[in-house]
């Protein structure tokens, strides 16, 4: 078989913040809430459960059937967006299938709380009654490494904190950081440097959250979002080469998404080029 000439294959399956958003105004970027799948040779990384799980799990159904190998789903925090696709996950029913979570422990561990969101009273299969062999994994180590894969975390700014994952391998860099509000006050800048800033430094490819346009940030201050505007400043002055704008406002039409992407393009300085995150769309680096 041909050696692949690159090093991460990146999959968005849902790219959509706060809640699913069907309808005519959202189809070219899609309405499936935080999935994301990385692919580092043949590992796989999941980026998040939210609904566009789904649309992961039928591409992997056509690829391998029933026998995937391992997979690794980094859970960036349990705000329903990003974990409402699990319940609905197929392999998760599936004998012989190994699903690793990793997830942090801020008020509970990773596994109380989806056993908490499998409860009866919120959905007719408890967690006990999947069928894969599914292990959970509460971050200590940090870096931590899956095969050949280093993976460093931080936590970001959100209510509950949510956590940032930077990908190294084979010398490229993917970085994951949504749910996180980069703090404008110039006494944080310091914050930002050593958090956001040491995350995302040179990353090939970075997936940031970029909810509002900087007017509507003005007015949800606190909130634990950022604006598109704070996220490019920082990836310019980070070394980002490729920023895909992520976590689109459930409001965001497409029309709407594709101004902010134009208004994004006018203030990136190369090398960074910025991208909008749509359903279906792959990126290898
Ligand atoms: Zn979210
Ligand atoms: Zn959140």
């Amino acid at each position: 078989m041909a050696k692949k000439d690159y090093a991460i294959k990146t999959t968005f399956w849902g790219v959509r913040g706060s809640i699913p958003t069907p309808g005519k105004d959202f189809i070219k970027y899609g309405g499936n809430t935080p999935c994301v799948e990385v692919r580092c040779g043949n590992t796989i990384l999941l980026f998040d459960a939210g609904t566009g799980i789904r649309g992961f799990a039928d591409s992997l159904r056509k690829e391998f059937g029933q026998s995937p190998p391992d997979l690794h789903i980094l859970i960036s925090h349990t705000h329903w967006d990003h974990i409402q696709g699990f319940p609905f996950f197929e392999y998760a029913y599936m004998k012989g299938v190994r699903i690793n979570l990793y997830g942090g422990n801020t008020t509970s561990d990773i596994e109380k709380l989806i056993l908490d969101q499998m409860r009866r009273e919120y959905f007719p299969v408890t967690l006990f009654e999947l069928s894969s062999d599914l292990r959970f994994r509460t971050l200590e180590d940090n870096p931590f490494h899956i095969q050949d894969i280093e993976i460093y975390y931080t936590h970001l700014i959100h209510p509950a904190m949510s956590l940032g994952f930077r990908v190294e391998y084979r010398g490229k860099v993917f970085v994951y950081a949504t749910d996180n509000e980069i703090l404008c006050e110039p006494e944080m800048q310091g914050y930002n440097e050593r958090n956001i800033g040491y995350l995302i430094r040179n990353a090939d490819i970075l997936v940031a959250e970029c909810q509002y346009t900087e007017t509507e940030y003005r007015g949800k201050i606190g909130w634990g979002h950022s604006s598109i505007d704070q996220v490019i400043k920082i990836s310019n002055a980070y070394g980002v080469k490729n920023l895909f704008c992520f976590h689109h406002d459930p409001r965001r039409t497409d029309k709407e998404i594709d101004r902010m992407m134009r208004h994004g393009e006018k203030i990136a300085k190369p090398p960074l080029k910025v991208f909008g995150a749509k359903e279906k769309m792959t990126f290898c680096v």
